[in-house]
């Protein structure tokens, strides 16, 4: 890294590669193809997130699909370099010291994206505090709070400590990160000699600060007890400042972050309007989330845009020009792309997929909201389908957070419909879902299916990785696929529009499992069965309308111009 850090990019997760375990699904992957892009546009940005040892967990599933959970402790030493910096934060009057691990995104020629994993594992902390930085999104309230302590002040000394002293803006991905800012209002206070910060302390830390939102769901915004901030932190300020920390008993992270940023974005345009209504006091503007399309491309596919679109690396505009592509060449990509996904998925699980038949492809976090079991809504229907198109399969992958018993629910429930509807639709369930499987599984299937519960999917990026591999999306109305979807040419919707439901009432899973069959039947089965020309054209359209703009490129393009440098 050549120039000082500019901007400090903080992430309770981030995806840095599938063998570093410190993601739990679209925050994580998301927060590493930022970084991976930012370093691909030499963005001076930082990265800084926990070290989380023990990862999130390995998902093993019985015969039954009841998933069980083991740690998955990675090879910390043969990704990241130790830094010999040293910093302290305060933890219910205990001094508890931190160090950071440094792992470097690269970019072109020498330039690089550092990140700093926050580590707690020394032996001058308690055996608690040692753990500190162990799991994931593990633990119960209090873990997570003093893990937020470490993220957020922590992080902010570290940077002071390694010298990084040229930062100009601090991002906030989601809200762990948002004890950052208090960390910079007692910076100003104590450089200027006070005890307290003051209104302006606020106004000038708001001007460094830019949050982004990623979930209407509730489970998303942390909140904790004034008793237990005030015990950690050791101070109980918070009333005086009512205005910054919005106390109704509770710390709101989701609220800190927004009184304390002068910039607040949520991550897809109908996003951005869900959570204007959220927070009516605050403006909030939308970026699209996307995905680093170097990263989700397929290996068939890459080589296709190598041959066809030379600069799309660099420069993924460049996808736009997709229909100049041969359509015979992109089938024949894709068939390969099947044939990976069919030969990993008979090595993990011993069943065959036949490369001839419809392959629908879903895989996500297990959350209730993602609805992954949708389209057993109505078996025989499902079956009769099947038959119609001479054999139907479906490739499910996805973890449930330890704590989520519905999300767990949902697994098995998916795994128990395996032989009910045999033999006309043939089911698979792939364990351990990351980031190695999302690529196989994104661009080996042949259509992305996605219901959730609108308007609860933020943004969702899994149906953009497939778009880059020419893989149409059959998708519910809802986060990215407002703006992507055109009917017919990019896939098919299933359902209405969330703002076209009168008083944005919740949406009807009857009427959304019903129009899932019919577009399965009349528009999506007839085009991949009988008119392989149309199916091609459509592959090529996904590339060129949603794989040219769907894409951490523009997405950091558009942080920088927004929020960063302005
Ligand atoms: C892309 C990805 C996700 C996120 O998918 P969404 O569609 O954003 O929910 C989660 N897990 C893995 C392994 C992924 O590759």
């Amino acid at each position: 890294m050549k120039a000082s850090p500019e901007i400090a990019y903080f992430s309770m997760e981030v995806a840095l590669a599938t063998d570093i375990p410190t993601y739990s699904g679209g925050l994580g992957m998301l927060a590493g193809d930022h970084l991976r892009s930012a370093a691909d546009l030499e963005v001076p940005l930082v990265g800084i997130t926990l070290l989380h040892r023990q990862g999130y967990f390995r998902q093993r599933l019985d015969a039954q699909g009841r998933q069980r959970e083991e740690a998955c402790p990675w090879n910390i030493g043969r990704y990241v370099r130790e830094l010999p910096a040293r910093v302290a934060v305060q933890i219910e009057g205990r001094s508890v010291a931190v160090r950071a691990w440094q792992y470097d995104v690269p970019g072109p020629a020498s330039f690089v994206v550092p990140v700093l994993l926050l580590d707690t594992d020394l032996p001058e902390n308690s055996e608690w505090d040692r753990h500190l930085t162990d799991h994931l999104y593990g633990g119960d309230s209090y873990y997570r709070f003093c893990q937020e302590v470490v993220l957020g002040i922590g992080g902010i000394r570290m940077l002071r400590a390694l010298g990084f002293n040229r930062v100009r803006r601090y991002h906030m991905n989601e809200g762990h990160a948002a004890l950052l800012a208090l960390e910079l209002l007692d910076t100003r206070a104590a450089a200027a000699g006070r005890a307290r910060f003051t209104r302006e302390d606020v106004e000038q830390v708001r001007a460094e600060c830019v949050f982004t939102t990623h979930t209407p769901v509730p489970a998303g915004h942390d909140k904790f007890s004034l008793e237990l901030v005030g015990r950690v932190l050791g101070r109980h300020d918070f009333t005086e400042h009512r205005e910054v920390f919005c106390c109704e008993g509770v710390l709101n992270l989701t609220y800190l972050a927004l009184n304390l940023s002068h910039y607040h974005n949520g991550v897809a345009r109908q996003h951005g309007e869900v959570s204007q209504l959220m927070f009516p006091r605050y403006t909030i503007d939308a970026i699209t989330n996307g995905v680093h399309a170097p990263t989700w491309t397929s290996e068939p596919f890459q080589r296709l845009f190598d041959r066809h679109l030379p600069d799309w690396r660099r420069d993924c505009f460049a996808l736009r020009n997709a229909l100049r592509i041969p359509r015979g060449e992109m089938w024949i990509a894709h068939q390969r792309a099947k044939n990976r996904l069919i030969a990993a998925v008979r090595e993990v699980t011993g069943a065959s997929l036949d490369p001839g038949l419809l392959t629908l492809g879903f895989g996500r976090r297990a959350a209730a909201y993602k609805r992954a079991d949708l389209l057993f809504h109505d078996i025989p229907r499902l079956k009769a389908i099947g038959k119609h198109c001479g054999g139907l399969q479906i490739v499910y992958a996805g973890k449930a957070h330890p704590a989520d018993q519905p999300g767990k629910d949902i697994i098995t429930r998916i795994v128990g419909f395996e032989a009910a509807v045999l033999p006309e639709v043939k089911i698979v369930y792939l364990e351990n879902y990351d980031m190695a499987l999302g690529q196989l599984l994104t661009a080996g299937v042949d259509v992305w299916l996605n219901t959730p519960a609108p308007p609860q999917e933020a943004s969702g990026t899994s149906g953009m990785k497939a778009a880059l591999n020419g893989v149409p999306s059959l998708s519910v109305l809802d986060g990215w696929w407002v703006e992507g979807h055109v009917e017919g040419a990019t896939g098919w919707a299933v359902g209405q529009p969330w703002a076209a439901v009168p008083n944005g009432a919740v949406h009807d899973t009857e009427h959304d499992a019903a129009s899932l069959y019919e577009k399965l039947e009349r528009q999506v089965i007839p085009l991949f069965c009988r008119k392989p020309d149309q199916f091609t054209e459509m592959m090529s359209h996904c590339i060129a309308l949603n794989g040219s703009f769907f894409n951490t490129h523009r997405m950091v393009e558009q942080y920088v111009r927004k929020a960063y440098f302005t």
